[in-house]
């Protein structure tokens, strides 16, 4: 075998790699997600500079730089202000769990919010029967199945009484 060969066959080993982490929530997220799991309840922070109340809580205002100390409890109700229908099978990343699609993925704007949620809007057979500004509610997981995530969200829903602009 020679040592002078210019160009060395490498090798490839394919292997799977299973990399469990858990990461600490810290004291925002951590406070958003009990009260989420213990009382079924949103609470945004509002900067105390432009007054925006952001969901997820962050610590720091991003336009602003200033720390957000103020929590403010948000509606279980909101408007939808984008979303998309799903035509391919989407695995949630909180559960392991494949939605089947055809279904519609949503950002909802929590009443006294001024940043989105996303996440599934049933509804129903109907699945292309959204629009940008209709008015939707949360379901949560009863409270004995929350585990303090955002999966303790089943989806959202719109309420009943509305029609489709232009229909
Ligand atoms: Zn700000």
């Amino acid at each position: 075998m020679s040592h002078e060969s210019a160009e060395q066959e490498l090798i490839r080993i394919p292997i799977t790699v299973d990399v469990p982490y858990r990461f600490a929530a810290g004291n925002y997220m951590s406070r958003f997600l009990i009260e989420l799991r213990d009382n079924g309840k949103f609470f945004g922070i509002r900067c105390p500079s432009c007054g925006r109340v952001q969901l997820p809580p962050r610590i720091v205002c991003a336009p602003c730089h200033v720390r957000n100390e103020e929590w403010v409890e948000l509606g279980l109700e909101g408007t939808l202000t984008a979303f998309t229908v799903m035509y391919l099978p989407l695995t949630d990343p909180t559960t392991g769990e494949p939605h089947e699609p055809p279904f519609t993925y949503g950002s909802v704007r929590l009443d006294g919010a001024d940043s989105n949620l996303d996440h599934i809007v049933r509804l129903g057979d109907d699945y292309d029967s959204a629009w940008v500004g209709m008015r939707v509610r949360v379901v949560l997981r009863p409270r004995e199945e929350r585990i303090g995530d955002l999966s303790d969200i089943i989806h959202f829903e719109p309420l009943e009484g509305q029609e489709k602009p232009g229909k």
